[in-house]
C-alpha cells in the first residue's frame, strides 16, 4: 500500500504545485459550438460561456494561473466574469477561485464542495489531512440536487450526481447549446480518480455516467473534466468500462478475497491495454477504489 501512494504522490497533478513552472504553462482557447468553448492549460478543462451578460465560467484550474485565464478571457469578451460554477472541490478545478472573483464574480456549487473546502479532512489516498481553504475559495451561492439559470440566452441546469468522483460533483448542463461540461465525473486520462475519503465510489460513477445519457443526446458536445471534447459515444464507452470492471471486483469480493488478494489476480488485465495508460491511475489502484466503495 505504501508503495501505492508513493507511485501516487510522484504521478498525482494535484500534489505538483512546487515542481510546475507556471510561467512555460499556455492556456489554449477551445471552441465548443457558438459562444461555449473550455479552456486548456493545466488542470481540469475550464468550461467559458460569453454574451451579453458577461462571462461564465466552468472551474478554474490552480491560483497561480489565474492572471493568465483573465487575459484569455479578456480577449474572448469583453464583459465581466460574473459567475464561476465549480464541478466539484479539487484544486485543479477551484484554485483560481479567489483570485477570479476579487471582482466580484458569484461563485457556485454544491454546498458539498463548500463544505470540502472549508473543514479539513483525513484523506486515505494522499495518506495527509487535506487542510482547509481561506474563506476566499469558498462559494458563495451553493445548492443541492438541480440548480438552474438562466445567463446569455442560455438555459442552464446543474445536476448534483452524490457520491461520484467526490461526493460534490455536478454535471453542468447548457441545454440550450446541448455542450455538458461533466468536471471529473467523465475524464480521458484512463482508469479515472475516484476520491474515496472524499464520498467518491464506482457506483456514483456508474450513475453519473447514466446520467449524462439521460439529457445527452447523439450531437450533445461534452467536455470532459480533463482530456479532448467527446460525446455520446465515448461516455458509453467509459460507462461500459466501469461497469464491467465493477462486476469483476464485486465478484472477486463476494468470494471472500481481500483486497491484497484482489489486487494479485491482476483482474482488470483484459482492459489495462485500453485504460491503464501509464499515467494517474494504475489497474491496481483503480482496483482498490472499486473493491474499497463497494457495498
Ligand atoms: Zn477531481
Amino acid at each position: 500500500m505504501k508503495k501505492i501512494l508513493f507511485l501516487l504522490s510522484a504521478l498525482c497533478p494535484l500534489l505538483l504545485f512546487s515542481q510546475t513552472d507556471w510561467e512555460a504553462v499556455v492556456i489554449k482557447n477551445i471552441p465548443v459550438k457558438g459562444n461555449i468553448s473550455y479552456l486548456e492549460g493545466r488542470g481540469g478543462n475550464v468550461g467559458v460561456l460569453t454574451g451579453e451578460d458577461g462571462i461564465l465560467i466552468v472551474d478554474d484550474q490552480y491560483a497561480e494561473l489565474s492572471d493568465k485565464i483573465s487575459q484569455t478571457l479578456s480577449g474572448l469578451s469583453s464583459g465581466d466574469l460574473k459567475y464561476i460554477l465549480n464541478t466539484h472541490y479539487h484544486g485543479d478545478h477551484t484554485g483560481g477561485n479567489e483570485n477570479l472573483s476579487a471582482d466580484g464574480a458569484t461563485i457556485v456549487a454544491h454546498e458539498n464542495v463548500k463544505k470540502r473546502l472549508s473543514t479539513p479532512f483525513y484523506s486515505t489516498m494522499w495518506d495527509r489531512e487535506v487542510e482547509a481553504k481561506p474563506e476566499g475559495f469558498w462559494p458563495t451561492e451553493t445548492f443541492k440536487g438541480v440548480k438552474r439559470m438562466s445567463f446569455n440566452g442560455e438555459e442552464i441546469e446543474i445536476h448534483h450526481v452524490p457520491n461520484g468522483h467526490t461526493d460534490g460533483d455536478v454535471l453542468v448542463y447548457f441545454k440550450t447549446s446541448n455542450v455538458i461540461h461533466a468536471g471529473d465525473l467523465f475524464v480521458r486520462y484512463g482508469f479515472p480518480f475516484i476520491d474515496v475519503s472524499a464520498g467518491g465510489s464506482i457506483n456514483g460513477m456508474i450513475k453519473a455516467q447514466n446520467n449524462i445519457k439521460k439529457l445527452a443526446s447523439s450531437d450533445t458536445k461534452i467536455i470532459p473534466g480533463h482530456g479532448k471534447e467527446a460525446n455520446y459515444e465515448d461516455v458509453e464507452e467509459f460507462l461500459g468500462m466501469l461497469t464491467g470492471t465493477r462486476d469483476i471486483i464485486a465478484d472477486i469480493k463476494k468470494q471472500g478475497k481481500t483486497l491484497d488478494e484482489c489486487i494479485s489476480m491482476n483482474p482488470l488485465e483484459d482492459y489495462k491495454e485500453r485504460w491503464d495508460t501509464g499515467g494517474f491511475i494504475s489497474a491496481d489502484v483503480f482496483v482498490r477504489f472499486i473493491y474499497e466503495t463497494l457495498d
